[in-house]
C-alpha cells in the first residue's frame, strides 16, 4: 500500500486539530495526529533523498553515452573526440 505523503500530513493535521478542540479526553488522538504528521514528513524526506540519487545516476549515464563510443575495430571504449583508439591504435574517424 502506497499512500502519498501529503495524505499523511492532511490526515494528521485534521486529527490533531479536531482532537485539540474536542478536549482532554481526545489527547491520545491529538498525539497520534502529531505522529502521523511526523511520518508524512519522514516519507517526504525519504522520497526527496531517493529521487535526488536517482536523477544523479541518470544524468551520469546520459553524459557517459554522449561522450563515449566503442571502437569499430576492437570494441574498446573510446571518447568521441579521440581520433585514434588507445587500445588498437586504429583510426576512429
Ligand atoms: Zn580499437
Amino acid at each position: 500500500m502506497n499512500i502519498p505523503a501529503i495524505v499523511w500530513l492532511m490526515l494528521g493535521t485534521i486529527l490533531s486539530v479536531f482532537s485539540y478542540y474536542l478536549g482532554k479526553d481526545f489527547i491520545l488522538f491529538f498525539y497520534s495526529g502529531i505522529i502521523i504528521i511526523a511520518l508524512g514528513i519522514f516519507k517526504i524526506t525519504l522520497q526527496y533523498i531517493f529521487s535526488e540519487k536517482a536523477s544523479k545516476t541518470e544524468k551520469q549515464k546520459i553524459s557517459q553515452q554522449e561522450h563515449y563510443t566503442s571502437c569499430r575495430h576492437c570494441n574498446n571504449i573510446v571518447r568521441k573526440i579521440d581520433y585514434y583508439c588507445s587500445m588498437c591504435g586504429k583510426q576512429l574517424r
